[in-house]
């Protein structure tokens, strides 16, 4: 076996090689090969660049995780010692060290009030097992082992294990996976979909109030948990209507059902405070995070637990039967405490919910006169560009009597910002999202505005408007 150095290829030849022998997540091979992978190869500040030399502007910080951008030298540094020092330790056995203690007891001081206790695994699919195993484990504890059933929402995201995909609601997902009884979805607080012959306040309500609707169909005793993202990220950045939260929460301890906030994407400073939980007050029992945690630059996800939880745990719990061998790894612990040392230390967070967040948000409404834009959404540095057919009409590419299928024009548009217009973007059906590292200046934010102002044009042009 001889392993080549990695500069010597042509992007051809990296093409040909990743076709024969890699499978991606999330992809449908036969379509990605006819095509041709793009090959990544570098990245700094707010920018990646391919093996072509494009230069392409990340609106995405890769997938919702390089929160500090790319090529910071002290991550690499924190990663560098501890990996010298100590490269790996399990936690199982009676064992433990120091980044996960002193990781834990930051957590716990960033946190909202009462999550005081860390479980550390390495994604946030994993982490979304540990809760409901936890979930789980804790009504046994407390002599109710029927409260089994978990309530999440329809398009939630909560990542891509057997349980998780059960725990999400994506349609497609659930058709390639075994469904499970014990969980259960109700409707997206969607306004613009679902709800726009109504005050967003009303219809906060309504939304809200499909839980309680679920929790009486299922019987309030036998109804564990219900689980969701403060705003739902893969689902199309769908930014709950203002009262939603709150009456969610109202609902939750009305039945005595857990509360989980899936943090994955909102943590660590994306909608402008350290959580999700913070900018809609929510005070959860469960607190899953991945992503934003490291960064990205290497995996490490934890799910924050409420005292009133853990106590019962620690308290009646005995062993608790699970663990992962990388819970807690030594050398991501380290690399999430630099990185929330730089997300605090250079006010990151701070500057997203005062400066670039309200400025994105601000660039983006501005878009909302184009003649494909239905919708405009947006908290701190995540937000969504909703493509539609007849804006006056409210008629969705997918409606009957819309020209083109649904998600057709959104990946349209994708493939002109991404390919014309230097721009990273995604596509979830007909929404356009952004999640862009939250280093992003307000000149870069200007930048990536004409970029996509740009692809919107292009795809105006494309559908003859
Ligand atoms: C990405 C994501 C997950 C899954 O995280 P992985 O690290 O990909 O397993 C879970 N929840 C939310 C909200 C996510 O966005």
């Amino acid at each position: 076996m001889t392993i080549l150095s990695r500069f010597n290829r042509t992007t051809a030849d990296w093409q040909r090689l990743d076709a024969a022998h890699h499978l991606e997540p999330f992809t449908d091979y036969k379509e990605l090969h006819a095509e041709g992978v793009r090959v990544v190869t570098r990245a700094e500040g707010v920018w990646i660049e391919d093996s072509e030399g494009q230069r392409i502007l990340d609106g995405m910080a890769g997938l919702w995780c390089v929160n500090v951008g790319y090529g910071r030298r002290e991550l690499v540094e924190a990663a560098t010692a501890q990996m010298t020092q100590l490269p790996y330790y399990n936690t199982f056995f009676k064992s433990t060290h120091m980044p996960a203690v002193e990781l834990a007891r930051v957590l716990a001081d960033i946190t909202p009030e009462g999550l005081n206790h860390a479980f550390f695994n390495s994604s946030g699919s994993e982490a979304n097992d540990t809760v409901c195993r936890m979930i789980w484990h804790y009504w046994d504890c407390m002599g109710k082992p029927w409260r089994k059933t978990i309530i999440s929402r329809t398009n939630g995201y909560h990542g891509s294990t057997v349980a998780a995909t059960n725990l999400g609601g994506m349609r497609m997902m659930h058709k390639q996976n075994r469904v499970w009884p014990e969980f259960q979805h109700i409707e997206q607080p969607y306004w613009y979909h679902l709800g726009h012959d109504m005050e967003p306040e009303a219809f906060a309500l309504k939304a809200a109030g499909w839980l309680e609707e679920k929790i009486l169909e299922v019987g309030p005793d036998n109804v564990a948990a219900f689980i969701a993202e403060p705003i739902q990220g893969a689902g199309g950045v769908i930014v709950p209507p203002p009262g939603y939260w709150a009456e969610i929460q109202r609902i939750c301890h009305k039945y005595g059902v857990l509360l989980v906030a899936d943090e994955v994407i909102c943590g660590f400073g994306r909608t402008g405070n350290w959580f999700g939980s913070d900018t809609f007050g929510i005070a959860p029992d469960l607190m899953p995070m991945a992503k934003g945690m490291t960064s990205g630059y290497i995996p490490l996800s934890a799910v924050m637990v409420h005292d009133r939880v853990a106590e019962v745990l620690i308290d009646k719990g005995g062993e608790f039967f699970h663990g992962f061998t990388y819970s807690g790894h030594p050398v991501a612990c380290a690399v999430a405490l630099e990185n929330i040392r730089i997300l605090n230390d250079e006010g990151i967070v701070q500057q997203v919910g005062s400066d670039t967040g309200p400025y994105f948000e601000q660039s983006l409404k501005a878009l909302a006169d184009h003649p494909l834009v239905g919708e405009v959404r947006a908290v701190g540095l995540v937000g969504a560009v909703e493509l539609v057919e007849d804006k006056a009409r409210h008629l969705l590419f997918g409606d009957p009597g819309s020209s083109h299928k649904m998600g057709r024009v959104g990946f349209m548009c994708r493939d002109h910002a991404v390919k014309d217009c230097g721009l990273m973007v995604r596509a979830v059906r007909d929404a356009m999202i952004f999640s862009p590292p939250l280093v992003i200046t307000r000149a870069e934010i200007d930048d990536m505005m004409s970029r996509f102002k740009q692809a919107l044009d292009l795809t105006a042009a494309d559908l003859g408007r």
